[in-house]
């Protein structure tokens, strides 16, 4: 079968794949992106926080994202059932927007710019010589050589595996997640809330349109097992022992398909080898609880962007600019991952939880000189 050249080649049709690749395709750069599923993910991010939409703003992409998007600018968090702390995010706060629906606008317009998606790509070999990518091969016999290879292939990257970069995976197993599509009521349309429990329970509950709700439900691993496999029978019972200003929701939570979603953190040694670069998830994970993995991400994306342009096929060139420019981005998702172990650390207690809260990454994304931190409300 015929081998396919191209400039950039990305695996993974997620957000930083996707968003790349319209960068690079507008740059006239030939681009083509693989995909093992059959259509754009569909992971569990709903948040798209203030950084993120300043990116995607500096690329004419806000207006294509609000116009079915829901905008929110506080949450109001509670431990044992009282309000602890509201978090307030200025200029317009938040957009809520589900990964797919996300993902599916920024690939639409990727279309206009000629990049190419493979789907259903089953890689069956990832060639790997002095130190670079050298060529991928499909189960179906294609094959794909480009000058730059990224790895945007999510936390059990293949790319990262072929080049051997070394990751430790810490998965937050004190904590299973679960999380329901459910009806709207009065209640989670008015306020974001997330509670938590000293019985180490969380219940994140906010609008995710004009009719349905997400509901995120945190739980020690051997409350699951009791709870969510008879049939939610006591479900509600433990929600309405911390869930104080939300109880209109409990009705439609009991029929409700819940789904488990196991999160890890995860870092790893090194970017980029060669020609070949970790994006997203590929290259870190924090907890979800910061809201921050798909803005940090786009940034990344944005630099690559400038990175890969820039070298213009020269292979040195591009190896330095990615020590100079991408590497050090290291330092920023090792203290937002440090961040979401700190507050995983704490949900259980309510003194511990506000001291480990950092309004400058929760809001804003960076850390940020005590005298710049926003001022927060409490209550
Ligand atoms: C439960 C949860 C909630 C989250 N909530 C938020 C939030 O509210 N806000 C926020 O900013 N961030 C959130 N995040 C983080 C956010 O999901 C990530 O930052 C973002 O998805 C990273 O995008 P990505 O493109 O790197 O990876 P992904 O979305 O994981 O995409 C990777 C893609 O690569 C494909 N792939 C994998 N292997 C291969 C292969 N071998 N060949 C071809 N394709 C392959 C996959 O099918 C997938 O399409 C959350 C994460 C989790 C786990």
């Amino acid at each position: 079968m015929a081998t396919t050249s191209c400039d950039v080649a990305i695996v993974g049709a997620g957000l930083g794949g996707c968003f790349l690749a319209l960068l690079l395709g507008r740059r006239g750069r030939r681009v083509v992106v693989i995909e093992q599923g059959p259509s754009i993910p569909s992971a569990g991010a709903d948040f798209l926080k203030p950084p993120g939409l300043r990116v995607l703003a500096r690329h004419g992409l806000a207006n294509l994202v609000e116009r079915h998007g829901l905008r929110r600018d506080i949450i109001r968090y509670y431990h044992d059932g009282e309000p602890i702390k509201e978090c307030r995010f200025p200029d317009g706060g938040f957009l809520i927007r589900p990964y797919k629906e996300l993902v599916e606008l920024i690939y639409a317009s990727c279309a206009m710019e000629g990049v190419e998606f493979w789907f259903d790509a089953d890689i069956d070999d990832i060639a790997v010589g002095d130190d670079r990518v050298e060529e991928l091969t499909l189960s179906d016999g294609r094959r794909l050589r480009a000058d730059v290879v990224i790895g945007a292939d999510g936390t059990k990257s293949a790319v990262r595996q072929a080049l051997g970069i070394e990751q430790v995976t810490m998965p937050y197993e004190r904590l299973l997640m679960r999380v329901a599509t459910v009806p709207l009521t009065a209640s989670v349309a008015q306020l974001n809330r997330l509670y938590f429990s000293s019985d180490g329970w969380l219940a994140y509950l906010y609008p995710l349109n004009r009719d349905q709700a997400r509901v995120f439900v945190g739980l020690p691993p051997e409350d699951d097992k009791e709870i969510f496999q008879d049939g939610i029978p006591a479900l509600i019972d433990e929600l309405k022992k911390f869930v104080t200003d939300s109880s209109d929701a409990f009705n439609a939570l009991q029929p409700a398909k819940w789904q488990l979603i196991k999160v890890s953190s995860l870092r790893v040694s090194a970017y980029h080898k060669g020609n070949a670069v970790l994006l997203g998830s590929a290259a870190f994970a924090c907890h979800p609880m910061t809201g921050m993995g798909m803005s940090y991400t786009l940034h990344d994306a944005e630099i690559l962007a400038d990175v890969i342009s820039a070298a213009g096929g020269d292979a040195e060139l591009l190896d330095r600019l990615l020590y100079a420019r991408y590497e050090p981005r290291r330092h920023a998702h090792r203290q937002l991952i440090d961040y979401g172990d700190a507050l995983a650390a704490t949900f259980r207690d309510r003194d511990a939880y506000l001291a480990a809260f950092r309004p400058d990454l929760h809001v804003y994304g960076v850390a940020a000189a005590p005298a710049e931190l926003p001022v927060l409300q409490l209550t």
